[in-house]
Formats: C-alpha cells, sequence, structure tokens
C-alpha cells in the first residue's frame, strides 16, 4: 500500500491513527511540533518518541521531502536553491537578504499553465502541483539558513515557480501552517500572494477573510497589450480582475499591490501610465514598477531609464504610491521571472 503524506494529516488525525494503534494520543502533539516548528522531515529525527513508534509511523507514512540539488550564490548575496521533489521535479526557491532580515521567494507549482511571454517559468510548462508540506519545506530550510548566518526569515512572498491561485488548496494548507501558533508562527501580514489575476481565486480569498498581503501582476491596463504578454488574460480580461479587486478591498480592508513590469515599446508609454492611472482609480493600490529580467530568449528588452523615469513620474502626478523595484540575483537567474528549473 502506498504510503500517506505526513504532513497532509491533522494533528487530530495523527492522534486518531496514534490510538488505533496502541499509542498514546499526546505524542500527536510532539510529532506536530517535530514537522512544523522544528521543520524534521523524517522520524528517525524526533528523538523524544521511542524508537518502536517512530518505525510504526515510518512503515505508514511519508515526507513529501525536498532535496537540494543545487544552491547558488549571487554577488549580492540572494541564494538561488533548486529542490529535487520525492517524484523528481525540479523547483526553486530564493533567499533574499536584506537589512537584518531575510525574505524567500517560493514555488508554488512545479512549471506554470499560464504561459507568460515574458516569464522563464511559463515557458517551460506545467508538470504539477506542489503539496502543502513542499511548500512548507522550502519556507522551513530558508529560515533555518537564514538563521544560521545569525539573522531570522521575515518575509514570504509566492513570487517563484508557478500561479497560486491555480493551487489554492494546498498553498493555504501551506500558509496555514506556517501562521498557525502550533506551526511556524509567521505573521499573515508578512506573507504576499501574487497571482496573475485568478478573479475566483481572489473572491475566494476575500470571502476566507486572508489576513496575507495580494499582488497582481497586471503588465498592461489595456487588454489587447496584456492579452499579447499574459494568454490567461483572454479567459479573464482587466475588466474582471478588477471586479474581484473591488470585492477584496470591500471585504478585506486592504490594499492591494500591482505588479508593472516594463518592457521596453511594448507597456511603457506614457500612453500606458495614462491607462493604468485609469485603471487603478477603480480602487486604492500601490503599485510595484519592476525592471524586466532578461530571460535568454532576447523577445523582450528592458525599459531606457528615461521612459521608466517618465513612466513613474506620470502615475506619481495621479497620486499613486509607486515602487521601483530593483532586482536581486540576476547574475544567477534567480530573478523574478527567471526560475525554469535549468539543471
Ligand atoms: N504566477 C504568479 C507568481 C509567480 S511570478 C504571478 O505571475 O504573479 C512572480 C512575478 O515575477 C510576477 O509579477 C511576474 O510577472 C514576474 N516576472 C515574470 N517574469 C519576469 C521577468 N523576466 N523579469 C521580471 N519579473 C518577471
Ligand atoms: Fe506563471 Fe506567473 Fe510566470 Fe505568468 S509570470 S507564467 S503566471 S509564473
Amino acid at each position: 500500500m502506498a504510503k500517506e503524506n505526513i504532513r497532509e494529516r491533522t494533528t487530530e488525525e495523527i492522534a486518531a491513527f496514534l490510538t488505533a494503534h496502541g499509542e498514546k494520543a499526546f505524542r500527536a502533539k510532539q510529532i506536530g511540533q517535530w514537522i512544523w516548528q522544528r521543520g524534521a522531515e523524517s522520524f528517525e529525527e524526533m528523538t523524544n518518541l521511542p524508537k518502536a513508534t517512530r518505525e510504526m509511523l515510518a512503515e505508514a507514512f511519508r515526507f513529501d521531502r525536498l532535496t537540494a540539488e543545487r544552491t547558488q550564490a549571487a554577488s549580492d548575496g540572494t541564494t538561488k536553491t533548486a529542490w529535487r521533489t520525492e517524484d523528481g521535479e525540479v523547483v526553486e526557491s530564493v533567499l533574499i537578504p536584506g537589512k537584518g532580515r531575510h525574505t524567500v521567494c517560493v514555488s508554488s507549482q512545479a512549471g506554470c499553465k499560464l504561459g507568460c511571454k515574458f516569464c522563464a517559468t511559463g515557458a517551460s510548462g506545467f508538470r504539477r502541483d506542489l503539496t502543502a508540506g513542499e511548500i512548507f519545506s522550502q519556507v522551513a530550510a530558508a529560515k533555518r539558513e537564514a538563521e544560521s548566518r545569525g539573522s531570522s526569515l521575515s518575509n514570504i512572498v509566492f513570487m517563484g515557480m508557478g500561479e497560486p491561485l491555480l493551487n489554492y488548496g494546498n498553498v493555504m494548507r501551506a500558509i496555514g501552517r506556517l501562521t498557525a501558533e502550533d506551526g511556524m508562527g509567521m505573521s499573515p501580514y508578512r506573507i504576499t500572494i501574487s497571482t496573475a489575476g485568478i478573479p475566483q481565486g481572489i473572491r475566494r480569498l476575500a470571502d476566507e477573510g486572508t489576513r496575507c498581503n495580494l499582488a497582481v501582476s497586471l503588465h498592461a491596463a489595456k487588454d489587447t497589450v496584456r492579452t499579447s504578454l499574459m494568454p490567461v488574460n483572454q479567459a479573464y480580461p482587466l475588466r474582471e480582475v478588477a471586479e474581484s479587486l473591488k470585492y477584496f478591498v470591500e471585504k478585506t480592508g486592504t490594499r492591494p499591490t500591482f505588479e508593472y513590469l516594463l518592457l521596453r515599446g511594448i507597456n511603457d508609454s506614457v500612453e500606458d501610465a495614462k491607462a493604468l492611472a485609469a485603471y487603478c482609480r477603480q480602487f486604492p493600490i500601490k503599485i510595484n514598477v519592476i525592471e524586466y529580467n532578461e530571460t535568454g530568449d532576447g523577445a523582450f528588452r528592458r525599459s531606457t531609464e528615461r521612459s521608466r523615469d517618465e513612466f513613474i513620474r506620470y502615475l506619481e502626478g495621479c497620486h499613486i504610491v509607486v515602487n521601483l523595484r530593483h532586482s536581486k540575483g540576476q547574475d544567477i537567474d534567480a530573478a523574478c521571472g527567471q526560475l525554469a528549473g535549468k539543471i
């Protein structure tokens, strides 16, 4: 019989399993602590359990363990790790140092279905959803690494490979364990879910009263331009994304962020900034303007500094909050959109 993934089980379910096998139910809490607080990835590590109990558990359950296949360090201190899943997929996470803290960028899927034209993950196709345990593991490893550097892990962003709102259940289960008191105890305010704009996912987040931050990868405020960059815009055009965002803002009272990647001659004119400013009038929003990272096929180019500055100045003139995001880790292809699982 195929073993079950222990990290898919709740503490109550583990307790029920233990009692059914003549073990003490309180051990479920110990097991939970090992898995979710100490990041254990095997039963052998759980040294406060009797050996026989550990062996019995190992007979019934497996861990959806990730194995570090390769770690690369960029000149700015950013590190990218390629993880091998138990079934041989490769996914990547990126640890980004800041002032006295670290941010981890995690993957939610192996590959992505949405095929955005500027994104290396999109070009690599879709393989499968990651499990909640695999998502959790990326964060647990990043936390260990940040702490070993004498720092701490303060922020989590779902901006690695994949579309988190198309793997909703596993992403939310992972966030549940990351934020729970008896889990990793991270604040949801320090977690950002980035989406290409899946309206039903955005509504569901609102309905479930998420306290995580929401980022929407907009990249264009004209449907023709957006569809040419992001095929998903055909299924969910700008108007539908806007409706779901109005709903989100109303329900959660929080202000989402737009990610806007500047591509030379494609979405970076003052005309484009005007369309973006008009779109932004529908709800409270902040904008992160992102500089494009080359992905190798050379289809797009980064905007000139001049058009970038004009673009930003126009938006600021409309009293919109704009941040320019400088990329990190470009020399190791660890920047946004450069994760393709190249091994
Ligand atoms: N699928 C989600 C999350 C992963 S992508 C989403 O699309 O939001 C994370 C961010 O990286 C998105 O804003 C995406 O648009 C951006 N990105 C993709 N390719 C990029 C590139 N080549 N340079 C810079 N950012 C890129
Ligand atoms: Fe998928 Fe996001 Fe890349 Fe688009 S940008 S292909 S949604 S990972």
